[in-house]
């Protein structure tokens, strides 16, 4: 089910859980800004998630309030797990949905990360 990207932040999704060590993931990553696991349904033979540490529904959200400091910190864990993996050569995709249209279904702001396979032209 598609979230409302107007609600507030909700502290019990569950990608919060996750951050608070309360369901357990395959954790690939974590430093003071971003926390990184692999998706639980992958969609190709690599499929990690990354998240920030702060409460942010989406990419709209985490871009109109996130400090400088929080968006320089995940994006650059989000580019360190892509190269830890090995996906630099030959390539890989990240990808963000937000909101309804963009089919967001946990309210944590999420980049996903695909490769490990030639991925084909984006599709919706
Ligand atoms: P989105 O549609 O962009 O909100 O993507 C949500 C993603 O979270 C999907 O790819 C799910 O497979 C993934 N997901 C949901 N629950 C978990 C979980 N407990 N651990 C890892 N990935 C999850």
């Amino acid at each position: 089910m598609p979230i409302d990207p107007t609600l507030p932040y909700d502290d019990d999704n569950i990608f919060a859980k996750i951050l608070r060590g309360e369901i357990p993931c395959s954790k690939v990553h974590e430093d003071e800004w971003a926390f990184a696991f692999e998706d639980i349904n992958p969609q190709a033979e690599v499929h990690t998630l990354v998240i920030p540490k702060g409460r942010y529904v989406s990419w709209d959200d985490f871009s109109a309030r996130a400090s400088a400091e929080e968006i320089v910190g995940f994006v650059r864990a989000v580019g360190k797990v892509a190269r830890d993996k090995g996906l630099v050569e030959p390539g890989y995709r990240m990808m963000a949905n937000i909101g309804a249209h963009g089919g967001q279904e946990v309210p944590h702001l999420h980049v996903h990360i695909f490769g490990g396979e030639p991925l084909g032209p984006m599709i919706a």
